[in-house]
């Protein structure tokens, strides 16, 4: 693999490397220290606000793939902390990614992942590892509405089944380490009543809600920004613990959700604007 470019916003670097295959992909640098590295070329998970599962799955990213955007960026930028949420869900790849934390661990680099969260067994086996935090990706607890927003993201019942008799045997420190990521979508899921019932679910797991912003990809509208505050607030009132997006996550240059496979080749140069 090589480097293609680099582009950078005020806030984002957006890598772009180029696979001996020929197909491209995206990593971004962000906060100065962190890489978001991907690991899957497409994803099967297709998640209707994404970019990066816009062609489904094309192939994985072998473990020298995965490692290879590491040591091609850190020749060019600092780099402390990898953050496992580009194009791809990490347990769909699941031995390499494994195998790649590892090596970033050897490293001395703090890794946290994003994942959908299935297979299950995978991601039991991701909580039980020395991670510096997971970010299970719920963005509706009714099962209908996750499927039109992930519509091959599994079915959240058995993923919140998996939670609670998951979770209770990690420490409280490492339990603290997980959250419920939660992207609002305006008119979709972001209802007091769906709130308030995430709310409860993650006051019942003991873990936090990560509530992120969308960078419009799909078809979908982001809320307000009032009532993305009104959503923290809320959660805030029931004693949850709350994360915001960054500002760097909402960047448009490399924010969440607007990685893409092959955006530069000309193959796609015609369907997809660089
Ligand atoms: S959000 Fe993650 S799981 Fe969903 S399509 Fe994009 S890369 Fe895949």
């Amino acid at each position: 693999m090589r480097l293609r470019s680099v582009i950078e916003s005020e806030l984002n670097r957006l890598i772009t490397f180029e696979l001996e295959d020929g197909h491209l992909i995206e990593a971004v640098h962000y906060r100065g220290d962190t890489l978001c590295i991907s690991i899957q070329v497409g994803c099967h998970v297709r998640c209707t606000f994404c970019a990066s599962g816009r062609r489904g799955l094309i192939r994985n990213l072998s473990y020298g793939e995965i490692i290879g955007q590491y040591e091609i960026a850190r020749a060019l930028l600092p780099v402390r902390r990898i953050a496992v949420a580009g194009i791809g869900e990490p347990l769909a790849n699941w031995e390499n990614v494994k195998r790649a934390f590892e090596f970033f661990r050897t490293q001395g680099l703090r890794v946290s992942f994003y994942t959908s969260g299935f297979p299950l067994g995978n991601l039991s086996e991701l909580l039980d590892l020395p991670h510096n935090g997971v970010s299970i990706s719920v963005h509706s607890l009714d099962p209908e509405k996750r499927r039109e927003i992930m519509p091959l993201g599994g079915n959240v019942l058995h993923l919140v089944e998996f939670l609670r008799l998951k979770l209770p045997k990690l420490t409280r420190k490492r339990r603290k380490k997980v959250s419920l990521a939660y992207l609002l979508l305006k008119g979709v899921n972001d209802s007091e009543e769906d709130l308030r019932r995430l709310g409860l679910l993650a006051l019942e797991l003991g873990v936090g809600i990560t509530l992120l912003y969308y960078n419009k990809v799909g078809d979908f509208e982001p809320v307000p920004e009032e009532d993305y505050e009104r959503a923290f607030r809320l959660l805030r009132s029931m004693g949850v613990r709350v994360t915001l997006s960054t500002r760097f996550r909402k960047d448009k240059l490399g924010g969440c959700g607007t990685l893409t496979v092959d955006r530069a080749s000309d193959i796609y140069r015609e369907e997809v604007k660089v």
